[in-house]
This record gives C-alpha cells, structure tokens and sequence, in this order.
C-alpha cells in the first residue's frame, strides 16, 4: 500500500560520503527526464536519489478511475529508467544544504554535489480536510491521486445507483497551495456523468470547486461549460472543501465569498482532489521560496528554471515554484531547457535557453472524448498539434490520451527522446 504522508524525519548520524557532480532529487517524470537527456549529451559523474522501487505514470489514474484503464498498467520498475552510467541512491533525500552543497538522506548518507536538480514532486495534505484520511478508500471516498485509491473511484462510481455524485477541487490560491494536473477533478466528473447517463442512472452529479472559474484559460472554460450543461453537473465555485462525515456521508465547504460561513452538501459518493504542496524537506529548506504565493516551492527563474540565490541548483516539475499548471506535459517542455541550462552554468556560461510556462491538460470529457488544454504562463492558448482544432472534443484526441501519450511517456520521455 502507497503511504498518504509525506516521510518527514530528520537524517541519522552520516556515516558514509558519497560525491557527485551532478545530483537529481527524485526520479519521478522530471528526475529521469533529465537523467536520461544528460546521459544523452554525455554528461557523467550524475546521481539520481530516489527511494521508490516503482515508477508511475499518473495521468493514467484519471482513466484508472473511470474504469477504462487498470492501475497495474501504470507501474514500472523504476530499475528499467535509470539511464545506464547514473548511480542510484535508492533513498530519501531529508535535509538540503545549499550553501556547504550538500543533501542528507534518511539512511544518513552525505550526498555532496557541485550541481542539483530538484524534482521530487509533492504531496497531498489530507490533513487539511477534517476526517478525510481515516475515510478515504472507504465510505464512498475516494481519489484519483493515489495508485491503490483510484480503482476505487471506479468501484464506487458504479455502486452509485442514486442520490449524488460529489467532486472537489481544492484551494490553489493558498499561498503555498496547489494541485497537479488541476484538471483532473473535473475529468473525473464527466467521466462518471457520462457513465451515470450511459446506464440510465439517476445520479446528480456536483462539482465544487474552492475558485471562482471551471477553468482558468477562457477559451477552455467555455467549452467546458457546455460540458457540464450537457450533463447537468452543477458547478458550485468557491466552495472549498473542509471536512468529511463518513457516517452521515456530509461532506463540509468553507464558503470563499462569505468567510463565516460553511455549507454541507450530502454524497453518495465522493471524489477529492487535494490540496497539494512541497514536501516538507524542500518547504523548510534555504532552497524554497521563503513567502509569497510559492512559498515552500523552489525559488527559481520562471523563464531559465536555475535557483535564483544558488546557481548551481535548478529545478523542475511539481515542486518548482512556476506559475502554471502542473503537469507532465510542462515537465517535457521543461526539461530540456534545464538540460541546456545546467550545462551552460557547468561550463561557466550563463544560461540561454527559456521555458514559457507551457502545460497541456487532456480534458476527458466523455468516454471516447477529450479537449487537449494547451497554454502558456499569460494563459494564451499554444496548441501543438498541427491542422486539428483540439479545443473540441474529439474522439482521436481520446485515443492520444489512452494510447499515445503513455507510449511517448514510457519509450520516448523517460529515454531523453521527446
Ligand atoms: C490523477 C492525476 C492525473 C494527472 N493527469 C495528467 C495528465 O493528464 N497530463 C499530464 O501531463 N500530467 C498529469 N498529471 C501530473 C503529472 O503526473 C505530474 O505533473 C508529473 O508527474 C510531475 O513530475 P515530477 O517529476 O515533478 O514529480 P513526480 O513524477 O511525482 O516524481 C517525484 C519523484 O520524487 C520522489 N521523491 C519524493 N520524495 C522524495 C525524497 N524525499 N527524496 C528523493 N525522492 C523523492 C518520488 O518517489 C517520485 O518518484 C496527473 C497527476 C495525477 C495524480
């Protein structure tokens, strides 16, 4: 089973001393990416930790959860994507020292480099939400953010025969909030309106969301409202969720527009997306942001992703402080810009190459449809495919989703390819 909380402890006495030019910080999407370009443009001496023997490709979750794809399918041994020639710290990194360039791991190993890639991700904080850890897998509740809990959501949404149907977006406006792939609360919603009307099922289906817009890009928002109109979701925004009863099935809103007030809405069943932030070892380190709305996420140039105060520290993916969405897409755009970057900075250059807030979210919208979401930091639309109008819903775009873009995440971006 995938633990729900983060692992916080402080490093044991260090023993041992391991020292390389370069290290990445987990070897999720970002970690390996950039292994695997550096690897490719003949960078050696580069150490990746990581202490997960499994690697994940998570925009299958949202499928996981709809019941079109299995959770196995989403796994590999994390063994096959470390490139050839990196070492392998099979740890966790616990305590980030920027100015003596160092990182103490769990097992209290000195790790010291002269350059750093940060990219472990984040976590969720269900604490946030009152009573939703003792409940989630059970009771109805459920989340696509988890490997072992998204074949619930399934399960659950098809032991919904009546009643509602409850979907939860968090407050991403929180300084030091945020959600990855923002758009996969709302995926999962037309996913299971799509399943409740395909089986004739009376079903109301809800979607609360903590701000004010379905979605961010107005372009999308539009479409996206049709969506729901079609299937009668009702949208309720600045709805920010606070507490879960699983006994009385009640789930709990802090109402963003009236800061005194709460509101319980019944479920039958109930799917949420949580509140997400750095992982407490970035969040207390000189690294991260250290106020603001990106506080805890690491400090970089939005545009050249290296450290603002140390420049032999760059970052990429969920746990960097950019402002846009969070996604593997961006992660793609992203690493070769770091890539380029951190080799300019090892040969005493400065860094050229620029990332312009590129991310795409494929919008499920129905089975056999998706709207592909792509824009930039200004939230200008910046569609990739060519001749194809993919701010519709298209029934090819689907099969990109369910078959294509896993095959490129496994075979081409995880090889340093794409
Ligand atoms: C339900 C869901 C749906 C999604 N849908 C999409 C989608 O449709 N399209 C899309 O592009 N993206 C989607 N994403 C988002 C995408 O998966 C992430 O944005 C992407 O994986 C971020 O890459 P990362 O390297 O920053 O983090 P991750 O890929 O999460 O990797 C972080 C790695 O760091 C490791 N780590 C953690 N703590 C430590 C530590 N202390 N020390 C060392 N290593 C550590 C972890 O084990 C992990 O391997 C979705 C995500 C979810 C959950």
């Amino acid at each position: 089973m995938q633990t729900y909380t983060e692992v916080g402890s402080a490093p044991t006495r260090s023993r041992k001393t391991i020292r390389q030019r370069v290290v990445i910080i987990g070897g999720g999407t970002g970690g390996i990416t950039v292994a695997a370009q550096l690897a490719r443009k003949g960078v050696h001496d580069v150490a990746i930790i990581e202490p997960s023997t499994r690697h994940y490709y998570q925009p299958l979750w949202t499928l996981v959860g709809a019941g079109v794809a299995k959770a196995e399918q989403s796994v590999r041994d994390e063994a096959r994507y470390i490139p050839k020639g990196v070492r392998w710290i099979q740890d966790y990194a616990v305590e980030i020292d920027p100015e003596q360039q160092l990182i103490c791991t769990r097992d209290g190993v000195r790790v010291q480099y002269d350059f750093l890639v940060v990219a472990p991700g984040i976590v969720s904080d269900w604490d946030k939400i009152e009573g939703a850890a003792e409940t989630l897998g059970r009771n109805g509740v459920s989340t696509n953010y988890a490997y072992d809990l998204a074949p619930k959501t399934w399960e659950f949404i098809q032991g919904t025969k009546e009643g509602v149907a409850l979907f939860t977006m968090p407050n991403t406006a929180e300084s030091g909030y945020t959600i990855k792939c923002g758009g996969a609360p709302q995926k999962i919603a037309y996913m299971a309106a799509d399943y409740f009307r395909m089986m004739g099922r009376p079903v109301k289906v809800i979607y609360a969301t903590a701000g004010g817009l379905l979605f961010g890009v107005p372009e999308f928002c539009t479409v996206l409202q049709g969506v729901c109109e079609r299937y009668g979701i009702e949208v309720l925004t600045k709805h920010e969720l606070i507490g879960v009863d699983p006994v009385r099935k009640v789930a709990r809103f802090a109402l963003k527009d009236k800061p005194s007030e709460t509101r319980e809405i019944e479920f039958d069943m109930l799917h949420i997306g949580p509140p997400q932030r750095a992982p407490e070892f970035v969040r207390e380190s000189p690294i991260a942001h250290q106020e603001g709305q990106m506080v805890g996420f690491v400090e970089v140039d939005i545009y050249t992703l290296q450290h603002k105060r140390y420049p032999n520290v760059f970052s990429l993916g969920d746990a960097a402080g950019l402002p846009t969405s969070r996604t593997g897409a961006a992660v793609r755009k992203q690493a070769p810009v770091l890539v380029n970057n951190l080799i300019q900075v090892m040969n005493g250059k400065e860094p050229t190459k620029r990332y312009n807030g590129y991310t795409s979210c494929p919008l499920v919208t129905a089975y056999g449809r998706m709207v592909l979401a792509e824009f930039d930091y200004s939230n200008n639309p910046t569609p990739t495919v060519p001749f194809i109008d993919t701010c519709k819903e298209r029934f090819d775009m689907w099969l990109l989703k369910k078959y294509g873009l896993p095959w490129m995440y496994w075979n081409l971006m995880l090889r340093g390819l794409a």
